[in-house]
């Protein structure tokens, strides 16, 4: 742990790590694809992918939004990890590790600065405090809604949650303490185990993803439920009938025995008219 502290001091720029990143940045005229080593990358407009942004939280809103973004990062980081760990030039932790933050930065997603980085991948502590700036996150967040009362940084967030939890081979959760979208200097991050945030649980469920379309399915399930019950309690004593068509055509003798319009019923004898029509004339049934 000393000797990652003191690495800090001697290599700060990362400039040796950022080289062997760059190098393995390959533009692929000739296939229209862009290549890291051997994973594919996509060079995108920020500004697309902050309107994307707004939509989702305008569509899904703050809270799903948030845990969205925190899973995409969190599975960059992942990814990112794969990418960087093989690589031959590492030759300590630190290097090892700020491959991570480096790359972050060289995708353009922000600059990252480690500011403390205790780690020990032996006994499992991880403590890392981060000052990241320029974030697009936060810039497009104050151009569509602007100033926000919490961080917004979510895919840096999940980013780092992705990257050192792999990195360690244990679950790290990052957090941000301040954010340049809720008025500070720049955004600034610190990162630990898990079990060691007091309120983690509050993190833990944005990575669990939830489909929308089964709670709409629900939903839809629960408002049928409740017409038909509804339905089943305007219904007089000596009137029996669950059906939809039977619901509709009760639901159409009740507008009409609220006004003064003539009714003319039919259908095939034994469905029941004579028993709509003393509903209708002893007009126990007021529209609502
Ligand atoms: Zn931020």
């Amino acid at each position: 742990m000393k000797k990652i502290k003191q690495n800090i001091k001697q290599n700060i720029s990362g400039d040796s790590v950022i080289g062997n990143l760059r190098a393995k940045l390959r533009f692929s005229r000739e296939n229209g694809q862009i290549w890291l080593h051997e994973h594919r990358m996509l060079l995108v407009h920020a500004d697309s992918h902050s309107h994307m942004r707004r939509e989702l939280i305008e569509t899904l809103g703050m809270e799903r939004a948030r845990g969205l973004f925190m899973r995409l990062g969190f599975a960059s980081g992942a990814s990112d990890y794969e990418l960087t760990h093989i690589s031959p030039e590492v030759t300590n932790e630190y290097e090892a590790f700020m491959a991570g933050p480096l790359l972050y930065t060289l995708e353009g997603l922000m600059k990252v600065t480690i500011t403390k980085l205790e780690l020990d991948r032996k006994t499992g502590k991880a403590y890392i405090e981060s000052i990241c700036e320029n974030s697009w996150e936060a810039e497009g967040h104050l151009r569509h809604f602007g100033e926000s009362s919490e961080g917004v940084c979510w895919n840096l967030i999940g980013y780092a949650s992705g990257y050192t939890s792999a990195f360690m081979g244990r679950s790290i959760l990052y957090k941000e303490i301040e954010c340049f979208a809720n008025g500070a200097k720049h955004c600034f991050v610190i990162g630990k185990p898990v079990e060691e945030w007091e309120d983690a649980c509050d993190f833990k469920h944005f990575m669990n993803r939830e489909s929308i379309a089964d709670q709409l399915r629900g939903l839809q399930t629960q408002v049928v439920q409740l017409r038909s019950a509804i339905g089943e309690k305007k219904l007089p004593s000596d009137i029996v009938g669950k059906s939809p068509a039977f619901l509709a055509a009760f639901e159409l003798l009740t507008q009409a025995a609220g006004s003064s319009i003539t009714v003319l019923l039919q259908g095939e004898t034994g469905v029941g008219k004579e028993v709509f029509a003393r509903s209708l004339h002893d007009n126990p049934i007021k529209s609502s």
